[in-house]
């Protein structure tokens, strides 16, 4: 197990692709920190699977990530439990469609505290740690939206955008540190994010859910298929791999071709 005595936080790991992050680097042997929402008996289920993966440990914090004081306190938590962490994963994100003129401005500043600006808090906290290892991975899921618009996710096209630009950042800050921060880019994955997006585009567009998922989502990705968070999830724990050890400042599209058009 390539991950053994790391530790890492995955934030947003409750669900979808955060959650198949954390079952990977669990596989791998890392202690792993879940972040997110949820039940409390189907959280405890997730810690479950994540320890009986490896035996290394799993801890749940609910820090909401657009608290700036709860998002420090995880990560000391976590250092005070595992040292480090020696991975971190910038994955919390939430999405709102509509067109700008009624994009509601209090969407618009969760979109951008959730999506960038945890993203910002997470790094400030954890860097320290990891140059005092000499070792460390963060990745940030960003989306093909950060490197190509839609209409109507003007805050999420933002926002992507931007957490890349902060990423390729820490990324130059840490390149003689032994850390490398990377983005992933994925296309459409079909998880509860994109789910609860299809009424508001079937209302903003005016089209059927089969239109909305057949003419907007996937007309978007050549290959006609949804990325998994398992595929995801590889391009991370290789990510987080002595083999990725020059790799950092990169962005890596796993979005089936969308954004080679
Ligand atoms: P999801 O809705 O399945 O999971 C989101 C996770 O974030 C959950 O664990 C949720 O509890 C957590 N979360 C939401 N608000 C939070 C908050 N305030 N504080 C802490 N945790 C919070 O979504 P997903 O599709 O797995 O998306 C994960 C990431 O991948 C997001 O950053 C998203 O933008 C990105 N992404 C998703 C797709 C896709 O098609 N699903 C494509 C590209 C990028």
């Amino acid at each position: 197990m390539v991950l053994t005595g790391k530790s890492a936080v995955v934030t947003g790991s409750t669900s979808g692709i955060g959650l198949a992050i954390a079952r990977a680097l669990a596989a791998e042997g890392a202690s792993v920190m879940l972040n997110g929402f949820g039940e409390e008996g189907a959280i405890a289920e997730m810690l479950g699977e994540l320890s009986g993966a490896s035996g290394a440990e799993a801890l749940h914090d609910g820090a909401d990530m657009t608290r700036p004081d709860q998002i420090a306190a995880m990560i000391e938590r976590a250092h005070a439990a595992w040292g480090g962490p020696d991975i971190l994963v910038n994955n919390a994100g939430i999405q709102h469609v509509a067109p700008i003129a009624d994009f509601p401005a209090e969407k618009w500043d969760a979109i951008l505290a959730i999506n960038l600006t945890s993203a910002f808090h997470t790094m400030r906290a954890a860097v320290p740690h990891m140059r005092a290892r000499g070792w460390g991975r963060i990745v940030s899921t960003a989306s093909a939206h950060s490197l190509v618009a839609s209409p109507n996710k003007s805050a999420y096209v933002a926002a992507k955008h931007g957490l890349v630009g902060l990423t390729k950042t820490v990324a130059l800050e840490t390149a003689a540190d032994g850390i490398t921060a990377n983005c992933v880019s994925p296309g459409y994955v079909w998880t509860p994010l994109v789910e609860r997006q299809i009424p508001d585009t079937m209302a903003a567009r005016g089209l059927t859910r089969e239109q909305v998922i057949d003419d907007v989502l996937l007309a978007a990705q050549p290959t006609k298929q949804f990325v998994t968070s398992e595929q995801v999830a590889a391009l991370v724990l290789f990510l987080c791999g002595e083999a990725a050890s020059a790799i950092t400042g990169a962005n890596l599209s796993v979005d089936g071709g969308w954004t080679a058009a």
